[in-house]
C-alpha cells in the first residue's frame, strides 16, 4: 500500500537518508529501527511531504511524490510526532474532536472516541481534563487516538514509547498491534525499542546513517546474530 524507492534527503549538507526503498502491505506493521540520528524521523516526515526528499513514493497505487502535505492527509496517511504535539489547554475531547475535523459523520465520530476510550480508559476517567494535566503515557494514548479520529489508513508513529514507564509501553503496542489487526491500518512504527517493536512487527529495517544495513521478516531481523549484537544487547 505503501512504496518507497530509492528516496534521498539531504539538509543542507547533511546526508539524512541514502538510496532508502522499502514497501509496506495493507494491514502490516513494519517497525524502522536504528539509532539516534539514523534517519528514521526523517523517513516518516518525508512520507508526509515534510521534506524536500528526491525519489518515489507510491500510496495505493497514486505517486504522491510531489503531491502537497495537506493531500497526503487527506489520503489517509496520519503521523504521531516524537513528543506528541497535543493542544495542551485543550481537554482531552477537544484534542479527539481535532482529529476528526476533515470528517463529516458526527455519529461515525461518536463512535470512534467511544472506541479509543474503550481502549484507553484513562482517556474517559480523564475526558474533561487539559491535556497538559496528562502524564507522559496518557499523552502518548492521546495522540495516538487523536491520530485514530482522522481514520487514517497509514499510521505513521514515531517512537510511542520514549520516555514512558513499562506499564503504559505495552498497552500502547497493544492498541498498535490491534490497529494493525482489527482494523486493517497499516503501521511504519519507528523505535528505539528494538525488542517490543520486533515483537508486534511483521517486517523490520534497521537503519544506520541513513541507509538500509538489514530488512526482512520481523522474526528474522531479531534473529540476526549483528542486529541482536547492535540493538539487542547480544
Ligand atoms: P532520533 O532517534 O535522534 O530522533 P532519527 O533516526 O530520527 O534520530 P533524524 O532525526 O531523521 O534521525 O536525523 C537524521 C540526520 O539528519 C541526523 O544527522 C540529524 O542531525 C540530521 N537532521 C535532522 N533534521 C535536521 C534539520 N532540520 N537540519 C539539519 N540536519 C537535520
Amino acid at each position: 500500500m505503501i512504496e518507497i524507492s530509492d528516496l534521498n534527503v539531504h539538509y543542507g549538507r547533511v546526508r539524512a537518508l541514502t538510496s532508502v526503498s522499502l514497501s509496506v502491505d495493507e494491514g502490516k506493521i513494519f517497525a524502522v529501527l536504528g539509532a539516534n540520528g539514523a534517519g528514521k524521523t526523517t523517513l516518516l516526515r518525508s512520507i508526509l511531504g515534510l521534506t524536500s526528499a528526491k525519489g518515489a513514493i507510491r500510496f495505493e497505487g497514486s505517486d504522491i511524490t510531489s503531491r502537497p502535505v495537506a493531500e497526503r492527509v487527506r489520503r489517509g496517511i496520519a503521523l504521531v510526532p516524537e513528543g506528541r504535539k497535543l493542544f495542551p489547554d485543550f481537554t482531552v475531547a477537544e484534542n479527539l474532536r481535532i482529529g476528526a475535523f476533515n470528517r463529516k459523520d458526527p455519529d461515525g465520530v461518536r463512535r470512534d472516541i467511544d472506541e479509543v476510550c474503550e481502549a484507553f480508559p484513562v482517556l474517559k476517567e480523564r475526558y474533561q481534563q487539559e491535556a497538559r494535566t496528562l502524564s507522559g503515557g496518557e499523552g502518548q494514548m492521546l495522540a495516538i487516538g487523536r491520530a485514530l479520529l482522522s481514520r487514517p489508513k497509514l499510521l505513521l508513529l514515531d517512537e510511542p514509547s520514549v520516555g514512558l514507564m513499562p506499564i503504559f509501553v505495552s498497552e500502547i503496542f497493544k492498541m498498535i498491534a490491534s490497529v494493525a489487526r482489527n482494523k486493517g491500518i497499516t503501521v511504519l512504527l519507528v523505535e528505539q525499542n528494538t525488542k517490543k517493536a520486533l515483537a508486534v512487527a511483521d517486517r523490520a529495517a534497521v537503519l544506520e546513517l541513513g541507509r538500509i544495513a538489514f530488512e526482512g521478516g520481523a522474526s528474522s531481523i531479531a534473529a540476526d546474530p549483528r542486529v541482536k549484537e547492535a540493538y539487542l544487547g547480544g
